[in-house]
């Protein structure tokens, strides 16, 4: 019996992988031009930091955290998001006296017990993106207009949804309004609303199902409960995305899986992926670093982009995104003698930035121009035995299919010059 991985675990296969790398080059380019810089944390944390920020009533944190008790007895949970471990760093390294404002990235593997389909796995990648210490509405603006040039430098075409989630202040009172609503309705609700109506009633809005979603349709609006400050965060804000013409719409009823949003949430939608419509997703999270036991008045707010999602959609949409890496140059020496000739020249032509590939075996010419054929070889450069007594080799032009001779005279290091110069004036 052969092993396989994991249910909902998955490899990334070569071809797929060059996706995967042209959205993280993409992204960390962009991300650069808008002043971040990449942090890096621990896979496996203590569980209560999840508990503590996400929210012991979230879908994550109730049933789908990876835990377990370490040998050392503690408890301990496979980071299910990137913002808490990101925050918990930043206050035990007192990041914020280095740089009153921090704008830190970091990407890497989540991993959250989920059902795996299209689109949603048990490990999948978030690229997440935090910026504290700034609670200004432009900044929520800035945020999102970089998250749009991210899909739009890719070439994906997806929808923007906005919300606020007002705060301390303001939410409880549309907190209350909800509950009320909900009480009237608990027998057209399912099981989970009806529980979480106590326990964490936002959350009821973002449940999966339609029947509920038909309810929720006439539920009180958290728009209509904002308070004065709010309010005005909520509007600069969205006067700031059309300053930078990002299309957007307000959609009052989304509420984010996760607790520690405050004021401006969002999501970036498509319609592609049949049920796993996000692609990206975040928010603002002023309590969040006091809540982890940093500064009192430290405003936060991020995003991550699900790359799996952007990896399917950069398939469907934009296959041409990253054409396939060539060869430059495979070196086919035919026996012994010429591949012990190559084999220090290849290595050279690779220190000069050249990718080349070779036989190391130096197989007949018929297999040999079939494996340049594989590796979509520019050119091939023939070293038969022929060849070799004359002092030259045969350089092919793979797309032009002109041959052309090429003098071995001199070390090593001149016909390695050589042949960089002819191939260099063939380039198209
Ligand atoms: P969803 O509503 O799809 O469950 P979410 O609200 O749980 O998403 P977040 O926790 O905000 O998502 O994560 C941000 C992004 O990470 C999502 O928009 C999505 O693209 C991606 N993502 C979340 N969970 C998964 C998963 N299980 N598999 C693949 N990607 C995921
Ligand atoms: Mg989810």
């Amino acid at each position: 019996m052969t092993i396989q991985a994991l249910k909902g675990f998955k490899d990334i296969l070569p071809d797929e992988a060059r996706l995967w790398q042209h959205i993280e080059a993409t992204a960390r380019d962009i991300l650069h031009r808008f002043g971040f810089t990449e942090i890096r944390v621990p896979i496996l944390e203590k569980t209560e930091l999840f508990a503590r920020s996400i929210g012991e009533a979230t879908d994550i944190v109730e049933k789908e955290m990876y835990s377990f008790t370490d040998r050392n007895g503690d408890s301990i949970s496979m980071r299910p998001e990137g913002t808490a471990p990101v925050l918990r760093a930043f206050i035990e390294h007192g990041l914020q006296t280095r740089l009153p404002v921090q704008r830190l990235y970091t990407l890497g593997p989540m991993f959250r017990h989920e059902r795996p389909q299209k689109g949603r796995l048990r490990q999948f990648h978030q690229l997440s993106i935090e910026v504290l210490g700034l609670d200004h509405p432009r900044l929520d603006a800035e945020l999102i207009a970089m998250a749009w040039l991210i899909l739009e430098e890719l070439g994906l075409s997806t929808s923007l949804q906005i919300n606020s989630l007002g705060c301390q202040a303001c939410r409880p009172a549309y907190k209350a309004a909800l509950v009320d609503f909900l009480s009237s309705r608990q027998d057209l609700i399912c099981e989970d609303c009806q529980r979480r109506s106590q326990s964490n009633p936002l959350r009821v809005l973002d449940c999966k199902s339609s029947h509920c979603q038909e309810q929720y349709e006439t539920a009180p609006a958290i728009l209509d409960h904002l308070c004065p400050d709010c309010a005005g965060h909520f509007s600069q804000t969205k006067t700031s995305l059309e300053l930078l013409a990002v299309p957007y719409a307000v959609n009052p009823f989304m509420v984010r899986g996760l607790d520690y949003y405050t004021r401006t949430t969002f999501e970036l939608i498509t319609d592609a992926l049949g049920a796993q419509s996000a692609v990206g997703a975040g928010g603002r999270y002023d309590g969040l670093v006091a809540q982890l036991g940093g500064a009192k008045n430290m405003p936060g707010i991020g995003f991550a982009l699900g790359l799996e999602r952007l990896v399917l959609l950069l398939g469907q949409q934009n296959a041409d995104a990253c054409p396939e890496t060539t060869t430059d140059l495979f070196v086919a020496a035919l026996g012994e003698e010429a591949t012990v000739k190559a084999f220090p020249l290849v290595h050279l032509l690779r220190r000069q930035g050249l990718r080349v590939a070779m036989d190391l075996e130096g197989k007949s010419l018929k297999s040999q121009m079939k494996q340049a054929d594989r590796a979509c070889a520019r050119f091939v450069l023939i070293l038969g035995a022929e060849e070799l007594a004359r002092g030259e080799a045969v350089l092919r032009d793979m797309t032009s299919k002109e041959q052309q001779t090429l003098p071995l005279a001199g070390e090593p290091e001149a016909v390695c010059a050589r042949l960089i110069e002819t191939i260099t004036t063939k380039e198209p």
